[in-house]
């Protein structure tokens, strides 16, 4: 292994000085920084009076092309650090593939946590986070939407969802139906910035909330897991529901014995057979 390290560093996601001193000193150390948005993190730099080495761009848009680069040059021996625009890496932000490739050739990486949106509005709701599932941001095209709003009515712990401001409205408006307008539910805004603000509400008086007025700034939709009592799942509409998602009767096995405590091996059977009747 080289002494290379490719590390994955945590930025803020409002506030500046929502960063590590660990992440300060790395980001200062290491000969090259590949960054989502080289503005931002230029930015964060200078606010912190941290000396800047080489920046380099890697979104999107050339992470195939800056992944090869990179883990060449992490193999060569050199410490790279990775940030995105704001927050985790690799959490709805680029990074994964770099992570992956980096990984798969053997290099060392190396994660400097920090800030998340997920963790910060999940932590303040209120709502329980014992058991939580993060979706990120939903499908916009209908079919996907549906399916995967229709395959979380059963799911038990807080859903959290990232929504750009002007999608949130239809977006509760959808989970409403999908889950219940009566399902608690919450939005967070701005978090870490100035106007921070939760505003909470049942997804029907949330969806009408932002029916005509999209909420401003960044925001996250939090939603109350499921508390449907198991008899009354439709065991066979969830099945199929995960079925379309590509799960498969094992995954569907263990998570609906547990939304419903019936037993795992009926429900594999069940998830076979209807698996059969789809070919
Ligand atoms: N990598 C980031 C993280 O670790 O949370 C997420 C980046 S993703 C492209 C941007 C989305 O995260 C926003 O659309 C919003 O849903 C959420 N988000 C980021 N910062 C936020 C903030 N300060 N307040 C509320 N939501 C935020």
């Amino acid at each position: 292994m080289s002494a290379g390290v490719l590390y994955v560093v945590a930025t803020p996601i409002g506030n500046l000085e929502d960063i590590t001193l660990r992440a300060l000193r790395i980001l200062g150390e290491v000969s090259l920084i590949a960054a989502e948005d080289t503005r931002a993190a230029r930015h964060l730099l200078d606010h912190h009076r941290v000396a800047a080495p080489k920046i380099v761009s890697c979104f999107e848009g050339n992470e195939a092309e800056r992944t090869a680069e990179i883990v060449r040059r992490v193999a060569e021996g050199e410490r790279v650090a990775l940030v995105s625009e704001a927050g985790t890496p690799g959490i709805s932000d680029p990074g994964t593939r770099v992570i992956a490739a980096a990984r798969a050739a053997g290099l060392r990486v190396e994660v400097i946590p920090g800030a998340a949106a997920v963790v910060a509005a999940l932590v303040g709701s209120g709502l329980p986070t014992d058991r939580f599932t993060f979706v990120g941001f939903p499908p916009r095209h209908e079919g996907p939407r549906q399916e995967l709003f229709g395959s979380l009515r059963a799911t038990p712990g807080t859903l959290v969802f990232y929504e750009a401001p002007g999608r949130v409205g239809e977006t509760l408006a959808d989970l409403a139906a999908a889950l219940g307008s009566d399902r608690p539910a919450q939005v967070a805004r701005e978090l870490t910035k100035l106007y921070e603000e939760r505003i909470d509400g049942t997804l029907g008086a949330l969806a009408e909330r932002y029916a005509t007025e999209a909420p401003r700034g960044e925001c996250v939709v939090l939603v109350s897991g499921a508390t449907l009592q198991p008899a009354e799942i439709d065991l066979e509409a969830e099945v199929r529901a995960r079925l379309a998602k590509g799960e498969g009767p094992k995954e569907i096995a263990a998570a609906l014995a547990l939304a419903t405590g019936r037993r795992r091996r009926d429900i594999y059977q069940l998830a076979v057979a209807l698996r059969g009747s789809r070919i």
